[in-house]
C-alpha cells in the first residue's frame, strides 16, 4: 500500500517545518515592535487582513472576472471578489453607475502599467510628476542615460515639477509644456510631495489637449477615503492606488474608471482586460480578500478619526522639527509626510538614513528640489502613517521628532569624528567604537532610548505581552 508520508510536511507547523524562516519573521516581529516606523510608504495592516491574506484562498485559480472565469469551483471566489468591489466602491464614496473598479492589481505599479495599457497606445505621448521632485518611478521616470521603467520604455514620457520658489506643482508649467508635447495622458499623484492637489487645473489642461487625467493616490488614497484631502475622483477618468499605504490594508494595488465618459464608453472592457490577460494571470485571492477586509476597517467612521490623526501627527512632527530650527520643503504638510532637507546642515539624507537604522528609527533618504546629483539625496521622507497605526497621538510624536533632532544632530558630530565626507568612513564611526571619539557610544545610548520608547506600543497582529527576543538579531556591540 502505497504511504503518504510524503505529505505529512503539509501538516506541520511553520515553526517546526521550517525554523530558519521562523526566525527571520521573528527577527522581523522583534525591529518592527522595537523600532519606529516613519518610512512615509508604510503602514501596519490589522490582524484580520493578515488573516484572511494567510488563508487557504492562496489556493484557488481564478483567472477573469467574477461569473466569467477560465477555471472552475470559483463560486466563494465570485463572491469574494464582487465584496471587494462594492466595498472599494462605498469606501471612496463612488456611485456604482458612473464608477467600476477592478480589484485584482498585485500592486501598484502593475495598475499603474495596466492602465496605461488601458488608456493609451503603445509609444503614446504621456506626463507625469518628474521622480526628483516627488512623482513615482511608474509615471514615466527616464534619465539622461536610460529609460528606467516600462512607463517610459513603451510610452513617451515628459516630466512636469515644482516650482523653484514655493516648490509646490507648477501647474502654470505644466500646462505650457502639454500645450507644446500634446500628451494623451497626463498623471497626477506622488510618492514625495507633502501637499494637496489641485485637480481642477490640471482637468483643464486635458481637456483642452484632450487627454485623459489619471490620479495615482497611492500615498494618501486613506486620507481621501476618509475625506480630508481633496477627492480626485471629481475630476479624474482614472485612479489608481496601492491599498497598504494610508489605506493600511495588504500589498496590493486597484483600478477604478469612470463607466460615463462619452469618448471611451468601453473604458471599463479597457481596463478589465489590460489587468487580465494584457498584464497578468491569476488573481491573488487571498489578498482580495484581505483587502475587502481592510476596506470594511476604510468605512468604519474610526478610520476617519486615525486619517484625522495621522495628518495631525505629521504636521505635529513637521512643525517641532521646524521649532528645532529646521527646514521643510513647502515649509510643511497637508498630508501624512513631510520632506525634511538637510542641506542647510551640510548632510546628506543617506548618513542621517544611516544613523536613524542604527537607532532603530526607519526613514528613507529623498531627493530634495535643487539637489545637485540625484544620486545623493540631500533629504529625508518621514511619514506617520505606521506610528499613528500603534497609538501614538500629538505629544508622542513630539517626542519622535525630538529623536530625529538629536539623530541629526549626532549625525554632524559622526561627520566629523570620521575625518572625510565619504559614508563608508561616516558608517566606520558609527558602528565602532574608536579611541578618543564620542559618536559610537552616542549611537548606542540613542538607540536604547528609541528601544525603550518603541515598546511602550502595541504592534497589530502580535501579541507583544508574550513576545521574546530571537536568536541571531544583527546588533551593535
Ligand atoms: N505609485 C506610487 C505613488 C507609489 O508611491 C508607489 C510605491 O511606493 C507605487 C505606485 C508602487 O507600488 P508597489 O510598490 O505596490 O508596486
Amino acid at each position: 500500500m502505497a504511504s503518504t508520508d510524503f505529505n505529512k510536511m503539509l501538516y506541520t507547523p511553520l515553526p517546526e517545518a521550517d525554523p530558519v524562516v521562523q526566525n527571520i519573521i521573528d527577527k522581523e516581529v522583534w525591529r518592527q515592535f522595537t523600532g519606529l516606523e516613519l518610512i512615509a510608504s508604510e503602514n501596519l495592516t490589522s490582524r484580520a487582513a493578515m488573516d484572511a491574506n494567510g488563508s487557504i484562498l492562496t489556493n484557488k485559480y481564478s483567472e477573469g472576472l467574477p461569473n466569467a472565469r477560465y477555471y472552475g469551483g470559483n463560486e466563494y471566489i465570485d463572491e469574494l471578489e464582487i465584496l471587494c468591489r462594492k466595498r472599494a466602491l462605498e469606501a471612496f464614496h463612488l456611485d456604482p453607475a458612473k464608477w467600476g473598479v477592478n480589484v485584482q492589481p498585485y500592486s501598484g505599479s502593475t495598475a499603474n502599467f495596466a492602465a496605461l495599457t488601458a488608456l493609451i497606445q503603445p509609444q503614446d505621448r504621456l506626463m507625469g510628476l518628474g521622480l526628483p521632485d516627488g512623482g513615482h518611478l511608474t509615471h514615466g521616470y527616464y534619465t539622461a542615460k536610460k529609460k528606467m521603467t516600462a512607463s517610459s520604455i513603451y510610452f513617451q514620457s515628459l516630466p512636469y515639477a515644482i516650482t523653484k520658489d514655493t516648490h509646490l506643482i507648477d501647474y502654470v508649467a505644466l500646462a505650457e509644456q502639454a500645450r507644446i508635447f500634446k500628451p494623451k495622458l497626463i498623471i497626477c499623484g506622488a510618492s514625495a510631495y507633502p501637499r494637496d492637489w489641485d485637480y481642477a487645473a490640471i482637468k483643464k489642461v486635458t481637456e483642452k489637449e484632450g487627454a485623459f487625467l489619471m490620479c495615482d493616490m497611492a500615498h494618501t488614497s486613506g486620507l481621501v477615503a476618509a475625506q480630508e484631502l481633496n477627492d480626485p475622483f471629481e475630476y479624474c477618468d482614472v485612479v489608481t492606488t496601492t491599498t497598504h499605504k494610508t489605506l493600511r490594508g495588504p500589498r496590493a494595488g486597484l483600478i477604478f474608471f469612470r463607466k460615463d465618459l462619452p469618448n471611451s464608453p468601453d473604458l471599463e472592457k479597457r481596463v478589465n482586460e489590460a489587468v487580465f490577460p494584457a498584464c497578468q494571470g491569476g488573481p491573488h485571492n487571498n489578498t482580495i480578500a484581505a483587502v475587502a477586509v481592510a476596506l470594511k476597517q476604510v468605512a468604519d467612521p474610526a478610520f476617519k478619526q486615525y486619517a484625522k490623526q495621522v495628518i495631525a501627527n505629521a504636521r505635529t512632527l513637521g512643525a517641532r522639527l521646524v521649532e528645532h530650527g529646521y527646514k521643510l520643503q513647502t515649509g510643511g504638510t497637508d498630508n501624512h509626510l513631510v520632506l525634511w532637507d538637510l542641506r542647510p546642515l551640510g548632510l546628506t539624507g543617506s548618513k542621517v538614513e544611516k544613523v536613524c537604522d542604527l537607532m532603530g528609527i526607519t526613514i528613507n533618504k529623498n531627493a530634495v528640489s535643487g539637489d545637485a546629483s540625484a544620486q545623493v539625496p540631500g533629504g529625508i521622507r518621514l511619514g506617520t502613517s505606521a506610528l499613528t497605526s500603534r497609538n501614538m497621538l500629538e505629544a508622542d510624536v513630539k517626542q519622535v521628532a525630538d529623536f530625529l533632532h538629536r539623530a541629526v544632530q549626532l549625525s554632524l558630530l559622526l561627520q566629523k569624528e570620521a575625518g572625510s565626507k565619504l559614508l563608508k568612513d561616516f558608517v566606520r564611526v558609527a558602528t565602532s567604537q574608536e579611541e578618543g571619539k564620542q559618536g559610537f557610544a552616542q549611537v548606542k545610548q540613542l538607540r536604547d532610548e528609541v528601544q525603550k520608547f518603541a515598546t511602550k506600543w502595541p504592534l497589530p497582529g502580535v501579541d507583544v505581552t508574550t513576545l521574546k527576543k530571537p536568536e541571531g538579531l544583527h546588533e551593535l556591540l
